[in-house]
């Protein structure tokens, strides 16, 4: 057992980790004791990089960049995803930073380069160690806006619990067609979690985007979409979604850079989207009324990702 880490977390996180329950999943596993349940991780660090990423919303990244942490592992085992390297569950997992002491070194370092902003990405799973890590940067007197940078597939009182200590959230909404979760991304329910999610991400902060007089982020929520190739149908039910659950004033970024990483088991999903696919869900986002509107021009399929071998960044599609 990660006796150090222990020692950093509240009773009430290790209460989470003795019949884990942080997500929809609901395994009802005691991690303190090695077991392991859709996520396969216990009690472990389990950060695969911390990184200066200015691939972030314009609000978010500025012209310095946020200071990510990226979790290894995932609650959702989306085929395509761009950080299959660490987020795949069978896979060795990556734990660059041995020790909590270490981990918050390297924020603290990335921090000092960096806009005012510690995002943590795919936290759902590992949310008792991001808490403890909040409150370890806090303690080196570092007050960053935490943005919580999510798959979407989340468990609603989970996030009730982070009212007041996520300043942004920035979920994926993926599927508004329940079947689409199941064959793509491993999870049976995706759709309705991720409405019912989002909507308490929006209770707590509604649809506006706050920035103080500078232009620095304050407060927020931010819906990912990412367009799917040959799924433009699904892409206009969670814009219809989002419109009449929550309101077309929400601030969405509509993501072209769907790049298959390797052979997909549907042939949809073995190309990039076309124009006319983005632009057909940009309209139709428009028609809703939707006015704050992030959108990538198609040649952001290559924009830049994490290179968790390098501990740098690459371009999708580089060799
Ligand atoms: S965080 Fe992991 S162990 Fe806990 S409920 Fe979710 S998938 Fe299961």
């Amino acid at each position: 057992m990660d006796n150090e880490l222990l020692n950093c977390l509240t009773s009430e996180e290790i209460r989470q980790l003795q019949c884990c329950t942080l997500c929809p999943h609901k395994c009802g596993v005691n991690r303190l004791k090695g077991e392991k349940g859709f996520c396969r991780l216990d009690l472990s660090l389990a950060i695969a990089l911390v990184i200066n990423h200015k691939g972030e919303e314009p609000v978010l990244s500025r012209s310095k960049g946020v200071t990510n942490v990226f979790f290894s592992h995932c609650n959702s085992q989306c085929l395509f995803c761009q950080n299959h390297r660490i987020s795949c569950n069978t896979l060795d997992t990556k734990n660059l930073y041995p020790t909590v002491t270490e981990v918050t070194d390297k924020i603290t370092e990335v921090l000092q380069t960096s806009e005012n902003v510690l995002g943590f990405v795919s936290p759902t799973h590992q949310l008792p160690v991001m808490k403890a890590l909040i409150r370890e940067v806090n303690n080196r007197g570092l007050f960053p806006k935490i943005v919580y940078n999510c798959g979407g597939y989340e468990d609603v009182q989970t996030l009730e619990g982070l009212e007041g200590t996520v300043d942004v959230y920035l979920p994926d909404w993926k599927y508004a067609d329940k079947e689409l979760g199941r064959k793509y991304s491993s999870v049976r329910d995706y759709s309705q979690k991720a409405k019912a999610a989002i909507k308490e991400m929006y209770r707590q902060k509604g649809s506006s985007v706050l920035t103080d007089i500078d232009g620095n982020i304050e407060s927020g929520l931010i819906i990912r979409h990412l367009i799917l190739p040959g799924c433009t149908d699904n892409s206009k039910k969670v814009l219809d979604e989002i419109a009449w659950e929550l309101s077309p004033n929400v601030t969405l970024s509509l993501m072209s850079q769907y790049n298959p990483p390797f052979q997909m088991p549907y042939s949809n999903l073995n190309r990039k989207i076309t124009e006319k696919e983005y632009n057909e869900v940009l309209d139709f986002a428009l028609s809703l009324g939707f006015h704050k509107i992030y959108s990538q021009d198609l040649t952001s399929t290559d924009s830049v990702i994490p290179d968790f071998d390098n501990n740098t960044f690459i371009r999708n599609g580089d060799s």
